[in-house]
């Protein structure tokens, strides 16, 4: 591309985060369509270069906040800013943005050349710079062999790594992905997945990434907008919203995690006393009174087998061999199912029936009360 702006490193952009106004801005954002509310009074600000997930089950609102980003449609109530300016009005092919969707919407019956080159055919560039620009957005994504191919001629690997250099060609302010690697086997959906967060970097464009796969918006977001029911529950980096979820919903929705049933027994000044896993619990702050129902949130691998700790007893009811890992189902005395994951180290694997003490420490204990 003859304009490409220069690879920024990640200090660069993380100085221009703080100067440069940022890539998206909701304000007081809703949309309704009829009696079904979608995006719900939501305010959220997109930094300028970083790669933002919104993150959530089957009809929180993800696609359709993408989608009034992208113009596609309008909110019933609020305002919307790309890089600063107000794109209320301004219809969805004139926003400096552009969507990549998981069905690659390549044109059949042409050249991948030509559909790359389509948006600046549209722009009416000369022929000469809509093939040099094509050709060097084809280049960035590995695909420069593959120019004089059509769509069905290629994997749906090589179709989306296509649909992107389309999308690239524009030099976009903000890329909008919805879903764009869910047509993807897993082993080739890994592949794209490190693909397109290394070329994020590379070309520091601001990437507003939507999924409903957890796993995909951990490993490639700066940070994760986890929705429900047309909110944003959670707005935090992949690790604080593992290690320290703030609601059971994300606790659950993020990763495996034991959900322990527990009630609190009594309270001593503001802290709570909660009866659970063997042993009387200290909650600070915990104003639920005596005798409500509390859950406990605990990973998987934060537990650890410990037979001359004072944990609880568990007995080995499920083993589950994933290769990297071991997941280890025990049942407690009460009737709890706990999980524990480990590393695979290549010694001898427990057997069905072994009983064992389960150790964890405190602070990798989350405790909610709804
Ligand atoms: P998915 O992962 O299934 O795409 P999502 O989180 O992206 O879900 P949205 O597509 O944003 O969810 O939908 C949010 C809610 O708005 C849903 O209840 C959906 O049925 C509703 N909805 C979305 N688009 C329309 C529409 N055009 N007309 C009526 N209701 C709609």
């Amino acid at each position: 591309m003859a304009t490409t702006r220069p690879p920024q490193d990640r200090d660069s952009q993380m100085q221009d985060q703080h100067t440069s106004p940022p890539a998206v801005d909701l304000r007081g954002v809703t949309k309704r369509f009829g009696a079904v509310t979608a995006v719900d009074r939501l305010d959220l600000t997109i930094r300028s270069g970083e790669f933002f997930t919104m993150l959530g089950a089957s009809g929180c609102g993800k696609t359709t906040t993408l989608r009034l980003i992208a113009g596609f449609d309008l909110p019933t109530e609020g305002q919307i800013l790309i890089s600063g300016q107000d794109v209320s009005e301004v219809p969805a092919y004139q926003r400096p943005v552009h969507t990549v969707f998981q069905s690659y919407a390549l044109f059949p019956h042409m050249t991948i050349l030509d559909n790359v080159a389509f948006p600046l055919k549209v722009r009416r560039l000369t022929r000469a710079e809509q093939r040099d620009r094509a050709m060097a957005a084809l280049d960035m994504v590995q695909m420069g062999g593959l120019a004089d191919r059509r769509p069905a001629q290629l994997s749906g690997g090589q179709q989306q790594r296509a649909a992107l250099a389309r999308a690239l060609v524009n030099e976009p302010a903000v890329l909008l992905l919805d879903e764009p690697l869910g047509a993807l086997d897993l082993k080739l959906r890994k592949e794209m997945q490190h693909e397109l967060k290394e070329m994020q970097r590379r070309l520091g464009i601001t990437f507003v990434f939507v999924t409903h796969d957890q796993e995909e918006a951990l490993t490639l977001s700066d940070r994760i907008a986890l929705m429900q029911g047309g909110r944003i529950i959670q707005l935090d980096t992949p690790a604080n919203l593992y290690n320290a979820p703030k609601t059971l919903y994300a606790a659950s929705f993020i990763g495996e995690t034991n959900l322990i049933p527990a009630r609190v027994i009594g309270h001593d000044g503001d802290t709570g006393l909660v009866e659970a896993l063997g042993r009387t619990r200290r909650i600070e702050g915990l104003a639920a009174p005596a005798g409500s129902a509390v859950t406990l949130a605990l990973r998987p691998e934060r537990i650890r087998r410990d037979a001359a700790g004072e944990g609880p007893e568990g007995r080995l009811v499920g083993i589950d061999f994933i290769g990297t890992d071991l997941r280890l189902t025990y049942a407690l005395a009460d009737g709890t199912s706990i999980v524990v994951r480990e590393q695979n180290r290549g010694t001898a694997i427990p057997a069905i029936g072994e009983t064992t003490r389960l150790g964890h420490d405190d602070g990798d204990l989350h405790i909610f009360t709804t």
